[in-house]
């Protein structure tokens, strides 16, 4: 038999290298970044064009490379970080493979600048997948340039499989993020298509923090500290106040590293025990520093995961520390009743009616009486149908003028403070008051934003934001839709966003909720960053303004809601694809009583 094995080409290998060290920009933008930091570089600017689909630069001013170097760096296993095996337990440095550049170097197109402090010209090398182009020598500031240019060009299937710049360039704040916050000493910046999103100055980490975060955050850092023979604890926590709905921000660093660990997650968690409202998430920024030896960190090739040799222990010094701090700074569990009524119960139409002239409710409308209305008729229909074809809903409502049988008043009441049970003649209708919210909300919202039929109010008083860097950022990529909403504001200045009018389905204590879900954005599954920027829009505001689990609603505002349900174009699933309703039928409840 013929021999059948050979060697993989170089460039073949390195490709294959890449799949799994390079998945996106923002893993370009974080090998580049810890590549700077790991060449004692105390200034970084990183530079990026279209969410780095065209261009990723990082400048560092650190120790440069040689002319042999410069050739080196983009061979596979070259490092000038480990020389022995035993290296990898004593391991100072972010990287350690040798095999990033020469992954990056695979697929895409590269030009390197670099001069060490001791040499005169500068080193020019260009290389395209793989391939060296050019070496010559030039002119730089001492350290490194290096400039990542159309990413993935060489493979349109992975160049056609990133996600919108917005998602992409989200990615990119994420990785910036933590190697800022991991390097407070060093001076960075963060361009992106001319404009800067970042400019920090060497600082200490409660500046850093503040500089990234923005000034709010500096009322709500609870310092954590605490030397053990075994780990250091530094940083901060953020007072349970701050919390957030969502999974805000959460860093855990392991001698500098940023890694994810749900185990001292958990730890951070059982410190806050009592502090949170449910379903709320502490923020915080936490430093470990162990002894090397004692961690190991060659578990995953992205290197956010991490071995710990003593975990019980640190688990418990953690809980402990972080709960002594809270304690110290006497947080005292939120209570917050402000709060709670504003943001929480959205749903009082009482209130929304006296805060909101334009808005258009009848009060003394009851889609249960009998009226002769079309639009009553037709909701009734639908209601009926759900117990014969509940298909039909969702596009086809029932003709008009069956014998319907519609008691005049359906009898609704509330179960758990969660469900709105409704009595009709065919059966029970148990509906989930928050996710039906959601669905009212979510096409009003749709459709004022696609039908081009932005009404708006003036607020009262302007509403005044403090936006951070990111939220600034990804403020410019929704001005747009807000402004179609029905959003006003006046032009920000120094961070702060004073919005001056609002959508008609908005009132004035909203406001602030809204705009920080809007401009909170996590990454989108893969579903979601299909759908348009204007349907991710409504489903926030749907989200955050739809009444909750937990709310009391009168009579007539659960005739309302189901009756708003009815109304919409779809009427089963909630916008995040959740079951509306549930029904149970006369026929299966007398199958139960047998
Ligand atoms: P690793 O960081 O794991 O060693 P890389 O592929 O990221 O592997 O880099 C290869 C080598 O290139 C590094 O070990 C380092 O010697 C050199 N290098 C990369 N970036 C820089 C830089 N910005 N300044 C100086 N040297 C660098
Ligand atoms: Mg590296």
């Amino acid at each position: 038999m013929a021999d059948r094995i050979s060697l993989l080409p170089e460039h073949v290998a390195n490709q294959i290298a890449a799949g799994e060290v390079i998945q996106r920009p923002a893993s370009v933008v974080k090998e580049l970044l810890e590549n700077a930091v790991d060449a004692k570089a105390d200034s970084i600017q990183l530079i990026i064009k279209d969410a780095g689909k065209t261009l990723i630069q990082v400048i560092d001013n650190g120790i440069g490379m040689s002319t042999t170097d410069i050739r080196m760096a983009f061979e596979r296993h070259a490092t000038s970080k480990i020389k022995a095996a035993e290296d990898l337990f004593n391991l100072n440095t972010k990287g350690f493979r040798g095999e990033a550049l020469a992954s990056i170097a695979a697929v895409a197109q590269i030009e390197t600048h670099s001069r060490p402090e001791d040499e005169e010209l500068a080193h020019l090398l260009k290389i395209e997948g793989s391939e060296v182009k050019e070496q010559t020598l030039t002119t730089n500031p001492k350290g490194t340039s290096i400039a990542v240019k159309n990413l993935f060009y060489n493979i349109p299937a992975r160049r056609n499989f990133l996600k919108s710049n917005t998602v992409e360039l989200r990615h990119i704040i994420d990785e910036f993020h933590r190697v800022a916050l991991a390097h407070p000493e060093i001076a960075i910046a963060f361009f992106q298509n001319g404009d800067d999103l970042f400019n920090l100055q060497k600082a200490s980490l409660r500046k850093r923090i503040v500089g990234i975060f923005g000034g709010k955050w500096d009322t709500f850092l609870v310092p954590v500290e605490e030397h053990t023979s075994l780990a250091r604890l530094e940083g901060f926590v953020l007072k349970p106040s701050f919390s957030k709905k969502t999974r805000g921000q959460q860093f855990f660093f392991v001698n500098r590293r940023f890694i994810k660990s749900p185990f001292l997650h958990h730890a951070v968690l059982a410190a806050y025990e009592g502090l949170l409202q449910r379903d709320h998430h502490p923020g915080y920024i936490l430093f470990l520093d162990v002894a090397p030896e004692t961690l190991d960190i060659n578990i995953h090739p992205n290197k956010t995961e991490i071995k710990f040799e003593d975990e019980q222990s640190l688990y418990a010094i953690l809980r402990s520390a972080i709960k002594h701090s809270l304690g110290i700074f006497q947080v005292q569990p939120l209570i917050d009743f402000d709060n709670s009524t504003n943001l929480d119960v959205p749903y009082d139409y009482k209130d929304k009616t006296a805060v909101q002239p334009n808005l258009e409710i009848d009060a003394s409308f009851n889609p249960f009486q009998e009226k002769g209305l079309q639009r009553d008729v037709k909701k009734s229909a639908q209601w009926e149908a759900l117990f014969s074809h509940p298909e039909t809903l969702e596009s086809n409502p029932p003709v008009e003028g069956l014998d319907l049988e519609m008691p005049r008043t359906p009898k609704v009441f509330q179960l758990f403070s969660k469900y709105i049970v409704c009595a009709l003649p065919s059966g029970l209708l148990l509906i989930d008051q928050s996710r039906a919210h959601q669905r009212v909300l979510y096409e009003q919202f749709l459709g004022v934003i696609t039908k081009d039929r932005a009404a708006s109010q003036q607020l009262l008083f302007p509403v005044a934001i403090t936006l951070d860097t990111t939220q600034k950022a990804y403020f410019k990529e929704v001005e747009d839709i807000l402004v179609h909403i029905g959003f006003q504001w006046n032009p920000i200045q120094n961070s702060l966003l004073e919005i001056t009018a609002a959508p008609d389905l908005v009132s004035q204590d909203q406001v602030e909720k809204i705009i920080e879900e809007v401009l909170f954005f996590e990454h989108e599954g893969k579903k979601d960053a299909n759908s348009s920027m204007a349907d991710k829009l409504a489903k926030k505001m749907a989200k955050a303004l739809a009444i909750k689990a937990g709310i009391t609603l009168e009579i007539k505002a659960q005739q309302e809601l189901i009756d708003n349900l009815f109304g919409c174009k779809e009427t089963l699933v909630s916008p995040f694809n959740k079951r509306i309703f549930i029904t149970l039928e006369k026929a299966e409840i007398e199958q139960k009583m047998l």
